[in-house]
């Protein structure tokens, strides 16, 4: 049996004055959500801020990136998976499509950083999905399937065991355009097959989340799926009480 677990990213988004009230309100909902693994990733600069004042026994805390470099040294402007570490984070997104599209990260990159986040212990929530155009031209599969193999030939299938995938349709993300439940399903199938084929297991366990204008409303929808184990929640998860409305819905 495969525990829900809905992530928020909260991207460039917050202040101290934001944050604050945001983690007020996780403080006193949260203890409303059971049987869900939840998880916030505020912007890395706030993450010490969230871990001080979120009380909130069932939520732990995220990082949205680390650097491919596994120590410190002089790589001016990035943040090591140690850092997030000694903060005190149990999980990075990595693979995000903004971090690919806009800051131009390769699929090597992206298992060069699954790898670093492993070897220190921090889960990946490995994020894959195709644009609007693939999707339209055909090769969806083909996409997220080389996505899935940079890092498999990296890190191995077995290491899939400590890794959380999320499919992020990039057409669905802050457009408020959702993939239809069936839609979103027969993906997430896709994936948990692929990864069968390798090792069936590890693909019976691993937590296949689904990203994409998630909201209250269609939350339950998408997480009825058989294969969609929770939510990555970009735009409601800065809202308490939107994102815990949508845990309680995994
Ligand atoms: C995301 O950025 O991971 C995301 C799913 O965003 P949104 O929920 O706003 O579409």
């Amino acid at each position: 049996m495969r525990k829900p677990f809905v992530a928020g990213n909260w991207k460039m988004h917050g202040s101290k004055t934001s944050i604050e009230s945001l983690v007020k309100g996780l403080n006193e909902q949260a203890s409303q959500v059971q049987n869900v693994d939840m998880a916030v990733c505020p912007p890395a600069v706030y993450i010490d801020f969230v871990k001080a004042n979120l009380t909130a026994d069932n939520i732990v805390v995220g990082a949205q990136n680390i650097a491919e470099e596994p120590v410190q040294g002089a790589f001016t402007g990035e943040t090591s998976v140690e850092m997030i570490k000694d903060l005190g984070c149990d999980y990075v997104i990595l693979g995000h499509s903004e971090r690919r599209a806009i800051y131009g990260e390769t699929d090597a990159q992206i298992a060069q950083k699954t790898k670093v986040a492993l070897a220190a212990g921090v889960t990946p929530i490995l994020c894959v999905g195709e644009t609007l155009e693939e999707r339209e031209s055909g090769v969806m599969e083909k996409v997220i399937s080389t996505q899935l193999d940079a890092v498999i030939k990296v890190v191995g299938i077995n290491a899939f065991e400590q890794i959380v995938i999320a499919y992020e349709p990039v057409w669905a993300i802050g457009t408020g355009k959702t993939a239809s439940p069936a839609q979103a399903q027969e993906v997430h199938a896709f994936i948990r097959d692929k990864l069968a084929r390798l090792n069936r297991a590890v693909a019976e366990e691993v937590i296949i989340q689904y990203g994409g204008s998630v909201k209250p409303d269609n939350a339950a929808e998408l997480f009825a799926q058989a294969d969609i184990d929770g939510g990555l929640i970009g735009g409601a998860s800065l809202n308490a009480e939107d994102f815990l409305a949508i845990c309680k819905a995994a």
